[in-house]
């Protein structure tokens, strides 16, 4: 069995917790054991699971692996710290708030011949699946992604890093991308933000990806792709899965501690998350520069 720890208990980490409790039958999940969670408070057990201190997830030979999910600020000192005592970690995207961190990150898990797991849930959903059958092979001409949603809470850091999700999708649909222009309106009276950036294929067509956000906007993603043989105006309805998303993401991460995932598979991944936080860095630099 391989010992787990999670540390933070928002959202994520409580369904990180219920995953390993219960895995799926018949995965690799089933080698993952959860020994502990780490949280900044004085919790009581969650879910039957103990609460340890950081230092004895950082020390203990019964612990292999960490999962971060703590707000997005925090990721890269706690995946450094785990992978620096020699833990494997799955951290909840984004895994840095900077393309040079993430880069930082990578060699030090290499360095130390271990798994660094970026979750990207949003991949794994029956919707993108279905998006990604329906503009397979289409020529695409020019496209928009506009997401809403409600506020975030503090620590979740510049939208290109809190939406790398949105990025993620438009990259694995339409492949590497480059960023032309940023921009960014806020209104700290209204928390309200809106970030625009444009972006070209390598073949030159243009994307333009929105993150907009405010309390009780709803959470929708609004798609404008424009093909030579038509236009994709939403994405399609599947049913959902089965395997919830971060069960899925679980069986993934343990299949890569286990070796069943081809170098060359996680080689894809490591360029597309570092590409991703490439770009996400230069929306940045573009809107506050
Ligand atoms: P969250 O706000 O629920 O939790 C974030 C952090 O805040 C955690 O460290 C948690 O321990 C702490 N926290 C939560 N409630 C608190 C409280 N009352 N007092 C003090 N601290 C508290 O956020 P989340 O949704 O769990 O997101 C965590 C990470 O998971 C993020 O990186 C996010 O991008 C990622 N993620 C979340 C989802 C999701 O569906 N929730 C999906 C994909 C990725």
């Amino acid at each position: 069995m391989l010992g787990a720890v999670v540390v933070g208990v928002g959202t994520a980490g409580c369904v990180r917790i219920r995953d390993m409790l219960k895995p799926l039958a018949g995965s690799s999940a089933e080698k993952m054991e959860v020994r502990g969670f780490v949280s900044r408070r004085e919790l009581g057990p969650q879910q039957g699971v103990d609460q340890i201190p950081l230092d004895a997830a950082l020390t203990r030979d019964d612990i292999q692996a960490a999962f971060i999910c703590t707000e997005n600020q925090s990721h890269e000192d706690y995946v450094r710290k785990f992978l620096q005592a020699g833990k494997h970690v799955c951290v909840e995207y984004p895994m840095a708030m900077s393309h040079r961190g993430a880069l930082e990150l990578w060699d030090l898990a290499q360095q130390k011949g271990l798994i660094l797991h970026e979750e990207h849930i949003e991949l794994l959903s029956e919707d993108f699946k279905a998006l990604k059958t329906e503009v397979q092979g289409k020529v695409l001409q020019e496209g928009t992604l506009h997401f809403t949603g409600g506020a975030l809470k503090p620590g979740f850091g510049f939208p290109a890093f809190s939406g790398i999700a949105r990025l993620t999708w438009l990259v694995e649909l339409f492949g590497e991308l480059s960023v032309t222009a940023a921009t960014m309106e806020e209104d700290s009276g209204s928390g309200y933000t809106k970030m625009t950036a444009k972006l070209l294929t390598g073949d030159g067509r243009p994307l333009t990806w929105v993150e907009e956000r405010q309390a009780g906007l709803p959470r929708a993603k609004n798609i404008q792709l424009v093909f030579e043989s038509g236009t994709v105006s939403r994405v399609p309805a599947a049913p959902r899965g089965t395997v919830g998303l971060f069960m899925q993401d679980l069986v993934l991460f343990s299949n890569k501690l286990l070796g069943l995932v081809a170098p060359e598979d996680l080689q894809t991944e490591r360029v597309r998350v570092l590409h991703c936080l490439d770009l996400a860095d230069r929306i940045q630099q573009l809107c506050q520069g």
